[in-house]
């Protein structure tokens, strides 16, 4: 039976490890922090999953929180336009459906989880946080050594890959706070979404359902412009100072979500966050100091900023690339054109996350301005760019290039004027006048009702 060490508790490493356990792989996984510390200490994310990535756990049976966690049904895109003497107004507003719910569930509940999970089934975890001299004598040990450490130190065995990493600073300043006593957006009050709020030259701030250790709660975050009036979060250590500064920057640049943020309070002492980081992609194999060689799994590979929410995203989908590339590999070497094959499995997915994410990060060009705008009049741009975050790659189609997008919105316009067409016809028959009517109704309401 082979062996393998897993360098790395959080999504990545985990869902890999359970999933090679449950084909009788002898796994050894290495953290640097115990469950308990895990499920006792701060968040680390705001971790929202969508369908693709969800089916990869429901796959393996580790869905535990699925029936707890909010459902969320929709995603909405929010536009603050210019500054008036009564704040910021909304130019741009609406809720996409997604095609299967979304969640959020706290990693710190997730990975402690998974980790005693993995534990039970006989799983061996050592408590240690690994060293490039650890894993140099490891990696003499194991038949494959992966690293899943997300973007701590050791990254620092994978070179950047310069071509494929645009920027080579922090784009923005990341603060999270998670909170109870949110009330629902008034626009769709029984539907659970994620909302994006863009303010232009400010940052993004997003607010999502989640599951945490103390219930239902939902998860406030700002992602700042380094430099601009959002970012501000440097010197503050005390959580509830922290949540006084989130709720000042959306009283003044998202009035309309912090008119439903008036009665909130922190979940716990560690649910607040700060920080930031460049976005990289690096090459997927480090050379050891002896010559053994390891592969970078997820975080450690490809580490986008969380502004389109895909980091966890895209650890399930490469642990689940990576598990397939195992199983296929048999009784065979990991050697390193194995390794360079399986990475390259991996980035046929990653790569779209990573042009789209690196495309939100700069200011957006005439064509994706109109197509936000168009989500507004027309719910099928609406669907579309929300269940792109499930499906990056749609993007391609549509997103990008301004021809492509403007050949898109005259399909739906078409589309549309044929629809409202064959209404004015229907209601111009005095005989199934009623009926037509009741069709347009039903029509114009199908957004609302379908996510009923
Ligand atoms: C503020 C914020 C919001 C986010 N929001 C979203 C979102 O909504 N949706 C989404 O999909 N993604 C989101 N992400 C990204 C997502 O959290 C990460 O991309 C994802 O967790 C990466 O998984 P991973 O397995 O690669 O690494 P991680 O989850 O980082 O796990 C790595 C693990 O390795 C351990 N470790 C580190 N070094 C060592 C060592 N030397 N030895 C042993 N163990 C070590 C760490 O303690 C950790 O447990 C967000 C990230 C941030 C920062």
């Amino acid at each position: 039976m082979r062996h393998i060490l897993i360098v790395g508790a959080g999504q990545s490493g985990l869902q890999l490890a359970l999933g090679l356990q449950s084909q009788g792989y002898e796994l050894t996984l290495m953290s640097n922090r115990t469950a308990d510390e895990i499920r006792g200490g701060r968040v680390m994310s705001t971790q929202c999953m969508f369908r693709t990535a969800l089916d990869h756990e429901r796959d393996l049976g580790l869905n535990f929180w699925e029936e707890r966690a909010p459902r969320i049904e929709g995603l909405g895109i929010s536009v603050a336009g210019p500054s008036t003497p009564g704040g910021h107004p909304r130019v741009i507003d609406w809720v996409g459906r997604l095609d299967g719910h979304a969640q959020s569930v706290d990693q710190r509940i997730k990975m402690a989880g998974w980790m005693e999970t993995f534990e039970q089934r006989g799983g061996q975890v050592v408590i240690h946080g690994a060293a490039v001299s650890d894993l140099d004598v490891l990696v003499r040990k194991y038949d494959l050594v992966l690293v899943a450490a997300g973007k701590g130190e050791l990254v620092s065995l994978f070179g950047r890959d310069t071509a494929r990493s645009p920027y080579d600073t922090p784009r923005r300043a990341l603060a999270v706070a998670y909170v109870h006593g949110l009330d629902p957006r008034p626009e769709h009050p029984d539907v659970e979404a994620v909302r994006c709020n863009l303010v232009p030259g400010v940052g993004e701030f997003f607010v999502m359902p989640a599951l945490t250790t103390t219930g239902r709660a939902d998860i406030l975050f700002w992602e700042a412009v380094p430099g601009g009036p959002a970012d501000a979060f440097q010197d503050i250590t005390d959580p509830s100072e922290h949540l006084e500064r989130v709720l000042e920057l959306m009283e003044h640049f998202t009035p309309w979500e912090y008119a439903r943020a008036t009665k909130v309070e922190l979940t716990d002492a560690g649910c607040t966050l700060s920080g930031r980081y460049a976005p990289t992609v690096r090459h997927p194999i480090g050379r050891l100091p002896g010559g053994g060689l390891v592969l970078g799994v997820a975080d450690v590979v490809v580490a986008n900023d969380p502004i389109t929410g895909q980091g966890s995203n895209s650890a399930a989908k490469c642990a689940a690339v990576y598990l397939e590339s195992i199983l296929e590999r048999g009784d065979r070497p990991f050697d390193e054109e194995w390794m360079r094959t399986t990475f390259d499995r991996y980035w046929e997915s990653a790569r779209h996350v990573t042009k789209w994410t690196n495309t939100m990060l700069a200011p957006p060009p005439e064509h994706i301005v109109h197509l936000l705008d168009a989500g507004s009049a027309f719910p099928a741009v609406a669907h579309r760019i929300a269940n792109g975050f499930d499906d990056p790659s749609d993007f391609e189609n549509f997103f990008y290039e301004p021809e492509k997008a403007a050949a898109y919105l005259e399909e739906v316009r078409e589309e549309a004027e044929a629809a409202e067409a064959a209404e004015a016809e229907a209601e111009a028959d005095d005989v199934a006048g009623d009926e037509a009517e009741v069709e347009a109704d039903d029509r114009a309401h199908e957004v609302v009702r379908s996510f009923r």
